[in-house]
């Protein structure tokens, strides 16, 4: 379980995250919505330290930090090693070919052995469906191909909780498809996955529950049928309409 409480985040005197308590639960998928700016990036990164928060604790499962004190870097790094993410921009390493970057973190990072991880490391990248191109190179492959192996990536760190910060809103709407495919099929497997996306239909399809962010506050946490239903709450029926 990952416990965000009484999370504050400022920017200099822009105050993006105001207050935020918030739980995710294990084998559920999180989809966080809202409108650009509300702070749906901030709180992501804040879950695995990218953006460390003014005041207010993370927990998660038995870890906890305190931001109010100072951080150490073995809580850092305990923190981390349960989290992995996945950015708009795939950032996997240029030089090293599509195994070599799925198998990286796990041998260096966390000592694991090599050829135990080679095996590990292909069957990853069956899943998302890239054995065949596990020697070339990231500049041979399209963008969903390379999202893909970013996925491989997080999955082979066997994080507690997958964060995904709009993986597809880099990709045409052609090979966005692809990638949400490999993303459902996770969300079917109840791994425990936090997402921000602008994509309504997947969030309506594989989120177990949405969070929407509104001006750094949560304006709604509860069942994605509840959310979409929702006739009641302006602010989030004019959203959807927006996205629409
Ligand atoms: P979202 O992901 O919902 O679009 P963000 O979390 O990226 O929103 O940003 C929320 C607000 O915080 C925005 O006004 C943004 O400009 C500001 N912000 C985000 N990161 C930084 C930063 N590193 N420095 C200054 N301001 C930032
Ligand atoms: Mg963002």
């Amino acid at each position: 379980m990952v416990t965000l409480k009484e999370i504050n985040k400022s920017f200099n005197n822009h105050h993006v995250l105001k207050n935020i308590n918030v739980q995710f639960k294990k084998g559920e998928t999180t989809v966080i919505l809202g409108p650009s700016g509300s702070g749906k990036s901030t709180l992501l990164r804040c879950i695995n330290l990218l953006e460390i928060p003014q005041s207010g604790t993370l927990e998660i499962d038995s870890l906890k930090v305190d931001f109010s004190g100072k951080l150490t870097q073995k809580d850092k790094l305990a923190i981390r090693q349960n989290t992995a993410m996945v950015f708009q921009s795939f950032n996997l390493f240029p030089h090293m070919t599509v195994l070599e970057n799925v198998i990286e973190g796990p041998i260096t990072v966390l000592k694991k052995d090599k050829s135990n991880m080679v095996q590990i490391g292909e069957q990853l990248l069956d899943k998302v469906g890239l054995l065949h191109k596990k020697e070339s190179y990231p500049s041979q492959l399209s963008g969903g191909q390379q999202q893909r192996v970013a996925i491989a990536r997080a999955l082979a760190m066997e994080p507690k909780f997958l964060l995904f910060d709009e993986p597809t809103s880099a990709l045409d709407p052609e090979l966005e498809g692809e990638v949400l495919k490999v993303l459902k099929a996770l969300a079917e497997e109840q791994k425990s996955m936090i997402l921000v996306t602008h994509n309504l239909n997947f969030a309506r399809v594989a989120a177990d529950r949405i969070l929407f962010l509104e001006n750094g506050e949560i304006a709604f946490d509860g069942d994605t049928e509840e959310f979409f239903n929702n006739t009641v709450n302006d602010r989030i029926v004019s959203f959807i309409q927006s996205m629409q």
